[in-house]
This record gives structure tokens, sequence and C-alpha cells, in this order.
């Protein structure tokens, strides 16, 4: 016991130096490395109760207790998306094309300027793929499975050209899908030129957003629609066409390998003639 505190009783402790000792303690323990303090003492400290010299001064470091330092809240960029936990998983941005894509799809997903399909349709199959994607495939119209599932080309078609995809050495992740108009035309006939034309604008946009080098029409409805022509589908394939900056290749829909096997080497032929020109290596298997 010091002289001090010999002279001095319990009732009249001098707060002041009480508070001044205890931050200097603080002060001396957070130099010292010391973070944060336990909840109940943080959550005891009432400044109410304290006499009133000490009830106005600043408030103390417990009751403002420095985050501890984790992976989450280090600053460093290069870690944001590594720190991820199941419980809180960080999605990475999506990009402005991407963002420019879903406005249009909310658009489409509200269209009814095709009475008869705006009626009919479960989805609508707006497009799917990489939105910096060089590379388009243009298809006709959605089928039953696309309509269900709101996605182009998942039925046998879609598996069909999946093959040509992988078979180019290339994912479909890598590409962008459309098709000449968003909802299914019921029975699955042709899409009239009329649906065409109204559904134009929304295929315009997208493609001013991806700005692909490449388009592949996939049938004679999507070339005939894209290039504006009545030219046979077998006269349109085997060359390139221009469309301002894009050069488009017209080849057999995939469905109609399905049903004449025989022409599988035709489209070969035309999917080989893109990939020399967009400097892609063709498999030994298939020179
Ligand atoms: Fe609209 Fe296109 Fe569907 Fe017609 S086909 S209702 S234009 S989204």
């Amino acid at each position: 016991m010091t002289p001090e505190s010999q002279s001095t009783p319990p009732q009249s402790v001098n707060f002041a130096r009480l508070h001044k000792a205890v931050r200097q303690r603080l002060q001396s323990l957070k130099r010292a490395g010391l973070t944060h303090l336990n909840p109940p003492i943080a959550t005891d400290w009432d400044p109410s109760k304290l006499p009133n010299t000490l009830a106005s001064t600043e408030t103390p470091a417990v009751a403002t207790p420095i985050p501890p330092p984790s992976p989450a809240n280090v600053s460093a960029d290069s870690m944001t998306q590594k720190t991820t936990t199941p419980e809180s998983p960080e999605k990475p941005m999506p990009s402005k094309k991407q963002l420019q894509l879903d406005v249009v799809c909310q658009e489409v997903a509200q269209c009814t300027a095709c009475n008869e399909l705006a009626t009919t349709r479960n989805k609508t199959v707006f497009g799917v793929g990489n939105p910096n994607a060089k590379l388009v495939f243009y298809g006709e119209a959605p089928g039953a499975d696309e309509d269900r599932q709101g996605e182009p080309f998942v039925g046998r078609a879609g598996k069909k050209l999946n093959e040509i995809i992988e078979a180019m050495g290339i994912q479909r992740k890598d590409i962008y899908i459309l098709n000449t108009i968003k909802c299914r035309p019921p029975g699955n006939r042709n899409p009239s030129p009329e649906e065409q034309a109204n559904c134009s604008g929304f295929l315009q946009r997208q493609l001013e957003i991806i700005k692909p080098d490449y388009i592949v029409c996939l049938g004679a409805i999507a070339a005939r629609s894209f290039l504006k022509v009545t030219t046979p589908i077998g006269e349109l394939r085997g060359e390139f066409h221009t469309q301002g900056k894009i050069k488009v290749l017209c080849t057999y829909h995939p469905a109609y390998i399905l049903r004449n096997p025989s022409k599988k080497r035709d489209v070969w032929e035309d999917i080989k003639f893109l990939m020399k020109d967009m400097g892609l290596k063709i498999p030994k298997k298939y020179l």
C-alpha cells in the first residue's frame, strides 16, 4: 500500500486521475497491438454513471473498438475476390456490356409486340453467352425446349451445336447465341416477316452492345432474315458476306443436319473456313 493510498479513502477517489491512468493504459495496450477488449467491458461502460467531470470527456477507446485485422477487411485489391466464404459469397461485378444487355433483356421479357407469341410463350428467349464474344451464332426461333428454359439451343439441335462449338476447340461460354425472334412461334412454325421485323430492334441493340467480328447464320430463315435476301441457303454458304464491319457466314441449321446427316460435312467445311479466318487452329483429325 502506497503512502498516497493510505491517506486517500476510497470514497474520495480522484476520478480525473483514474480516468487519465486508464486512458494511458489503454493507449499503451493499443500500441502493443491490442485491438479490442471483450464485449462485457465495452457494454459496461456507461458515461452517465460517472461524475460530471468525466462524462463529457472523449469516449475512451473501449467504446470504439478497432475491428480486428482479418483477411476479409485487409484493403489490398488483390485479396477482394479471394476472400469469399460460403456464408457471404462475393459475385464478380457484371461488366458494363452485361448491364446494358440486362436492360434490353428486361424490355424483351415485357414485350407484347407480337400478340400471338406474347400470349402463348412460357418464357422469352433473349440470348446467352459472353457479352464480349467475337463470334455470334444466330439461329431461327425458340422451340419447345427453349421456350420452357428461356435459353436458345438447349434441345437436340442445341446438343448438335454444342458438338460443333467443341470441335472448334472453344466453349459455349466463349461465344454468344441468339435467334431471329425471342418468342416461340406456336407449333414451331416459321416466324413471320412481321414478327421478325417486330423483334429486329432488340437484335440490333444486342449486336451494338456485343460488337462481334463474326456472325454465323444457322439455316435459311436466319440467313435470309439477317442478310435481307431470298437466296437459298445452299448458295449463301461457303463464303463471307458483310454487314457493316461484321463478317457473316451462313451454313445449315443443326436441326437440318440431324435430319440430313450427309450435310454435316458441308457444315464442317464452313466452320473450318471460319476458323481459318479467325486464326483458330483446326484440330488435326478434322483436316
Ligand atoms: Fe416482342 Fe420479339 Fe416476342 Fe415479338 S418475338 S413479342 S417482338 S420479344
